[in-house]
């Protein structure tokens, strides 16, 4: 999918609402629509990557930066002492239904795990 019709996209651009807690020069975060826990936020790159597959050698900066944006998320949502999960699901079989690459940052209660 081109960014061009791609949701997030559209989001980093304005063209849809958010609602943003947090941003840095590459990468946005806001509050998943659907949440799946108390705290669930999405960490997602300003530039169009489909997913954690198809970063490029030029991303490795980028890869850190998100996961670094993550676990600030965290600390400011104050989930970070009771623990979380940064999940990034690859691909339609491992539940991955936006095709540009996000972290979500789940947390507020106890975690299950393995994950269904
Ligand atoms: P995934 O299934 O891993 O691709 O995650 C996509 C996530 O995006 C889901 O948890 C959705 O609830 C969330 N989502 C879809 N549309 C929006 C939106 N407009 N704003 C915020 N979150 C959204």
């Amino acid at each position: 999918m081109g960014s061009d019709d791609c949701l997030f996209c559209r989001i980093v651009r304005g063209e849809i609402p958010a609602d943003i807690v947090a941003e840095g020069d590459s990468w946005l975060a806001f509050r998943d629509i659907q949440p799946q826990a108390p705290v669930h936020v999405l960490v997602i790159p300003r530039r169009h990557v489909e997913g954690v597959g198809s970063l490029g050698e030029e991303d490795r900066d980028l890869a850190g930066e998100l996961l670094f944006a993550a676990a600030q998320v965290a600390r400011s949502e104050g989930i970070a002492e009771t623990g979380y999960r940064a999940v990034t699901n690859v691909g339609e079989r491992a539940g991955q239904s936006v095709f540009h690459l996000h972290v979500h940052v789940l947390g507020g209660r106890r975690m299950r795990w393995p994950p269904g």
